[in-house]
């Protein structure tokens, strides 16, 4: 792993000044599990690069009782001798200490000229990929250029690696350079050896000031950089927005369950507010939605549709149909049929809703659902809504690429699903507009998302 830091400012070699290491030597720092290496590859008044080279011993690492245990191998086989992470950081604050302090005994006025800078970093690992990498350095007008890996070049379909070369660019004082480093390096990795204290919520707002507090994903760098502790980021961040303080909850597993109430409830409430009195629930599940439309009026004709008898039965008994008077039992019907065959069935209704249901379809059953729901059925609305991937990054237990559900056959990002919906829309001649549900983060948008249709 090794962070180069470029300058052209004439004499580029005051970075030697400001970096407190002489161009023509080459020094190691000891590091609890490594060492690393200062060295400058070049050293002229027109260029000059100083390097940082992190050499970490596997071994000692192991031997610091820092590595998870999650796989009996992985202290032998992992990626923390090649990659960034928090060590990088550590060496950072052990090799530029005085530099990153904003301090220089020879030549003061340096500290605070804003100087160009290219900051390159091979390799970093990004849990979110790309997209959260520019989301992290952009808003602080670094500009960003990216080389990024497939994971496999026999299986393209598996996507990127999480590993970069990243290459920064941006004119500022070094010591903000630095303190940015210092707390995004690790904040883009988002992995657990790393050790996090209370101490640790003074380096954050020590590390943060004059940015990190205007930062739009405060938040979540907050979150990743006191990783797994809930209550040390919520204090942080109390402390960090001041006046705006935001309460944040740890976000699962609790949250689980909140999320599909907020979601229930809101589809619910589209339903009310578009004056729809006969509503088919398509892949009802266990019949939540249904008894949130049972208890309004307005709804006259409830229809209930699922592929799982189970579902269906447990449905059935907990709406109690059995007992309900018999006008109440008019109202309410459930059916037991695929999504992926035309059924007349679900014919004649004001209003078809697929909450949480499409991500369980593999792709070439998806097609078969499209015409069954938009073409036969072809209710003047059509409600659906489906998980935002760009949201699992908030989910630290969730292994990055990883689905929310074991039954996912995939998750879409909100670029994904409007793509898709506009072509829904267009195919089947509707008009579609979308929402996020549940809590927003700013840049990630909410936990699940909502399509309406307009016949
Ligand atoms: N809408 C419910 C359930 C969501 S889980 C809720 O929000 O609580 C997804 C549901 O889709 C499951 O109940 C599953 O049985 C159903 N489903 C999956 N494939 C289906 C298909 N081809 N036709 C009908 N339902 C289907």
């Amino acid at each position: 792993m090794l962070l180069t830091i470029t300058t052209k400012r004439y004499p580029a070699t005051d970075l030697g000044y400001l970096l407190h290491k002489h161009p023509a030597k080459v020094q190691t720092v000891e590091l609890t599990a490594g060492s690393a290496h200062i060295f400058y590859p070049e050293a002229t008044d027109q260029s000059c690069t100083a390097a940082l080279l992190l050499d970490i011993d596997p071994v000692k690492l192991v031997r610091r009782g820092s590595s998870g245990h999650d796989f009996s191998l992985e202290q032998y086989v992992n990626d923390r001798p090649y990659v960034a992470s928090s060590f990088m950081s550590a060496a950072i604050a052990h090799a530029y200490s005085s530099a990153m302090n904003g301090r220089c005994k020879d030549k003061p006025h340096l500290v605070d000229e804003a100087m160009p800078f290219e900051v390159t970093l091979s390799v970093l690992p990004v849990k979110g990929g790309e997209y959260l990498l520019r989301q992290f350095f952009e808003p602080l007008g670094y500009e960003v250029s990216v080389q990024s890996y497939i994971l496999d070049e026999q299986f393209p379909e598996w996507g990127q690696s999480r590993y970069f070369n990243v290459t920064l660019r941006h004119t500022l004082p070094l010591k903000t350079i630095l303190s940015q480093l210092y707390i995004l390096i690790p904040v883009c990795d988002n992995d657990k050896h790393y050790f996090v204290g209370g101490h640790e919520i003074e380096k954050l707002m020590e590390k943060g000031q004059g940015w990190l507090d205007s930062h739009p994903s405060k938040e979540l760098i907050t979150r990743r950089y006191l990783r797994n502790i809930g209550p040390l980021a919520k204090e942080a961040l109390g402390l960090i927005m001041r006046d705006d303080v935001l309460p944040v909850e740890v976000k699962e597993p609790k949250e689980k369950v909140r999320l599909h109430d907020v979601r229930l409830q809101a589809v619910r409430d589209l339903l009310l507010e578009l004056g729809v009195s006969a509503v088919a629930d398509m892949g009802c599940g266990e019949g939540k939605l249904l008894r949130l439309l049972m208890e309004k009026s307005a709804f006259k004709r409830i229809l209930g549709m699922d592929v799982s008898y189970h579902a269906l039965e447990i449905a059935q008994s907990k709406l109690k149909i059995d007992r309900l008077p018999e006008q109440q039992k008019a109202r309410i019907q459930l059916i037991h049929g695929s999504l992926t065959y035309r059924d007349k069935r679900l014919s004649g209704f004001d209003a078809g809703v697929l909450v949480e249901v499409i991500e369980h379809l593999d792709l070439p059953r998806l097609q078969a659902l499209e015409k069954v729901v938009f073409e036969y059925a072809r209710p003047q609305y059509v409600i659906i809504t489906t998980v935002n991937a760009e949201y699992n990054v908030l989910y630290e237990k969730l292994e990055a690429g990883a689905f929310r559900h074991s039954d996912h056959r995939f998750e879409w990002t909100r670029a994904e699903f409007e793509e898709w919906g506009n072509r829904i829309a267009e195919q089947f001649g509707y008009i579609v507009t979308y929402r996020p549900l549940g809590e927003v983060d700013e840049v990630l948008g909410g936990p699940s998302q909502l399509a309406l249709f307009k016949r």
